[in-house]
């Protein structure tokens, strides 16, 4: 199984994302797809990737740092082109496999929203220039964030929805438009409402991921999360879907690789 969503490079794992690998790896994890959030960590996660073979990376800004590209009346600054021409060159880079986290966050509300709005257009331009596809973190914004890049129009590679949280509705935007949604140990939360929309989103839409050092699922709940407990994220989900977890880790392994093209990586 894959973690699809995970971040090595941060201090809570210090100097120990080598140990964690390892770990993750004796408990069945066969690919990890570290992402960036600013431009130090999406550095930090094209060198991890550089390191590992079966770790690939993602490069973007946060909807929190959208003031990195931005101003507060949603236009793009001269040192946010600068930011912007970076993640490009990033970009090039074979092991980088997506643009993101991008989206918009209306729950902390760390940047202005004109920012954030202006930061996830140009990021979603760049996506689309590059022919990358687009991971999404969304937080109390669903309905601003679908409207948001319907209007501006749809990664041409689309992309995933990261720690999905939204309601029926989301579920339904991401399946008529050829989203995935990534479930994490939030699934496994007796109070979730998560199950009932992987039920209704079905095992081809889902992508698996820990987002570790976060949201740990049952039994670690408190602890620093790991991509070695991806497999109770696995086990959760089979159980809701009735289907065997070998089949549901075929399937998103195969969602995987159909979404982000790993394999680009070794074709010149
Ligand atoms: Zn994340």
């Amino acid at each position: 199984m894959i973690d699809s969503h995970v971040h090595l490079n941060r201090q809570e794992f210090a100097d120990e994302a080598g140990a964690v690998v390892e770990r993750a790896r004796a408990a069945g994890v066969t690919g990890f797809l570290n992402v960036g959030y600013d431009l130090e960590t999406s550095r930090a996660s094209l060198a991890l990737a550089d390191r590992y073979d079966d770790v690939w990376a993602t490069v973007g800004i946060h909807p929190h740092d959208a003031l990195l590209l931005a101003d507060e009346h949603g236009q793009l600054t001269a040192d946010g082109r600068l930011r912007l021409a970076e993640l490009e060159e990033l970009c090039r880079h074979p092991k980088v496999l997506a643009v993101g986290e991008i989206g918009l966050d209306f729950f902390r509300d760390l940047s202005p929203r004109p920012a954030q709005h202006a930061a996830l257009a140009a990021q979603l331009e760049l996506a689309a220039r590059l022919d990358l596809p687009v991971v999404f973190h969304v937080r109390d914004a669903w309905d601003p964030m679908l409207t948001f890049v319907d209007e501006v129009g749809l990664p041409p590679r689309r992309g995933v929805l990261h720690a999905f949280s939204g309601d029926a509705a989301a579920v339904d935007w991401a399946l008529e438009r050829g989203f995935r949604l990534g479930i994490g140990g939030v699934v496994t939360y007796r109070q979730s409402a998560l199950p009932g929309m992987v039920a209704r989103a079905g095992c081809d839409a889902l992508l698996l991921e820990t987002d570790a050092p976060w949201l740990p699922p049952v039994p670690h709940r408190g602890q620093r999360n790991e991509p070695a407990w991806l497999g109770r994220v696995l086990d959760t989900v089979a159980g809701i879907l009735q289907m065997e977890p070998g089949a549901v880790e075929r399937r998103t392994d195969a969602t995987f690789a159909e979404l982000f093209r790993p394999g680009k990586a070794s074709t010149p």
